[in-house]
């Protein structure tokens, strides 16, 4: 008899039906004899409604803003963690529905985007093992301030992960609205292609480069606390795919997937003094500022007095960014600050990368035949990653997509 974690996403407890369906798939899971501890996400489209409740009111400025923003957002798991035991129970499987605080799930007091610090899985086994099934809100947990908390968009990925190694359990499946983890997000390449395994490094390289499928935290617990995660459709029985290490991958392919974020902005500054220090004075009060700087490029221009630098920020951040480089203007005396909102991060990721090379030349040159001009570049062992006008996003994923020939098996 094995445990296993199901998660459930928003599309997929989307309405009543919805909910049937997936208490259809919990009955099948204990049909094969296996013990089930349930995540469920909010009905899709609430959470973006009570987001938008709580902007109307608050330009959530302040940490204790960010918390009641948790206790409103946090609501929508609540229901849902309630309807499908009251589903379950009405089918005749003993159920029962969890809160994140009820667990207790633990964080830390990092509202809107908390970490989980703890999950004592006693009371849950106890559920468990008296023949139940737990049905927890996901996306939630409680601050060390005793507060609602919740662990950021998409976050019950991460719940569900969490708790499949707090339990102990098996497997942990996440079931969404498509067939698995494609090459590329299906919904804008129709011909990407379903991967059966991917490798948890270049799972972490999607997510975190804006493949939503998973959320990227999700990603990095299953490696760290190595549980067995599978991405599934909930409006089927496809075989989905199986997060997988590395070197149980038998043919790296040159690519893995393509992933795109349109999460950030770029801020060019020129004409800065070409001497040691201007980077560390320009860098460390952004991070003192928690902004997370991404991608960095600096040139330095002609007769070598001067640089240019050009780097990247999250959207949301772009304003208090400039507002820190703008009180460095003493320090730095830039000749010009620019940011730019309309741009996209398009990046190729695969672990083949390692053991194959012309990877940047196809890439760059199946963009410049769509004419679609980069302005930043970086690069990991495993990722290349361009910055282009947020308007070429699809032309240049589409246009990568076929580059590398990912559609053929
Ligand atoms: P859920 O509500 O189930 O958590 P999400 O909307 O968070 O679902 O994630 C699933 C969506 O992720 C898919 O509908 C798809 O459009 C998008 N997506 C982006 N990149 C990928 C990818 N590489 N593979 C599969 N889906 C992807
Ligand atoms: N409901 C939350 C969100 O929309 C969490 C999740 O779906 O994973 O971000
Ligand atoms: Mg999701």
């Amino acid at each position: 008899m094995a445990l296993i974690v199901q998660k459930f996403g928003g599309t997929s407890v989307g309405d009543i039906e919805r909910i049937r369906n997936v208490a259809n798939k919990v009955k099948k899971e204990l049909g094969k004899g296996n013990k089930v501890a349930v995540v469920v996400s909010a009905m899709s489209g609430v959470t973006n409604q009570l987001v938008a409740y709580v902007k109307e009111l608050s330009p959530l400025a302040t940490a204790e803003a960010w918390a009641e923003y948790d206790q409103v957002v946090a609501s929508g798991e609540q229901v849902t963690s309630g309807l499908l035991a009251l589903c379950l129970c009405e089918m005749g499987i003993p159920a029962r529905s969890y809160s994140g605080w009820q667990i207790p799930l633990k964080t830390d007091k990092a509202h809107g985007k908390a970490r989980i610090e703890s999950i004592d899985a006693q009371k849950m086994l106890a559920e468990i093992n008296s023949g139940k099934v737990v049905v927890i809100a996901g996306f939630q947990g409680v601050s060390e301030d005793g507060r609602v908390s919740t662990l950021g968009r998409g976050g019950s990925d991460t719940s569900a992960v969490a708790l499949a190694a707090a339990l102990k359990a098996d497997r942990c499946d996440i079931y969404t609205d498509v067939n698995g983890v494609y090459t590329t997000d299906p919904r804008i390449v129709p011909v990407a292609r379903k991967l059966d395994k991917i490798a948890y490094e270049e799972m972490l390289e999607m997510a975190s480069l804006g493949a939503k499928v998973l959320q990227t935290r999700s990603v990095e617990m299953a490696m760290n606390h190595s549980v067995i995660v599978q991405v599934l459709n909930s409006f089927n029985d496809e075989a989905g795919t199986l997060l997988v290490k590395e070197e149980d991958i038998m043919e790296q392919k040159r690519i893995t997937g393509i992933a795109y974020s349109r999460d950030d902005a770029r801020i060019s500054l020129t004409e800065i003094a070409n001497i040691p220090g201007m980077s560390a004075a320009l860098f460390a009060p952004l991070a003192q500022a928690g902004i997370n700087v991404d991608m960095i490029v600096q040139n330095v221009t002609e007769g070598g007095k001067s640089t240019d630098i050009t780097f990247t920020v999250p959207k949301a951040d772009v304003d208090m960014a400039l507002k820190v480089v703008e009180n460095l203007q003493g320090k730095l005396k830039y000749k010009s600050l620019h940011a730019d909102k309309n741009v996209a991060k398009i990046s190729v990721v695969g672990v083949g990368m390692r053991s194959h090379t012309g990877i940047a030349q196809t890439m760059f040159e199946a963009l410049a035949e769509k004419n679609i001009n980069i302005s930043v570049i970086s690069t990991s062992e495993i990722k290349i990653s361009v910055l282009i006008g947020e308007e070429y996003t699809e032309l240049a994923v589409r246009a990568l997509h076929a580059a590398f020939e990912l559609e053929k098996a």
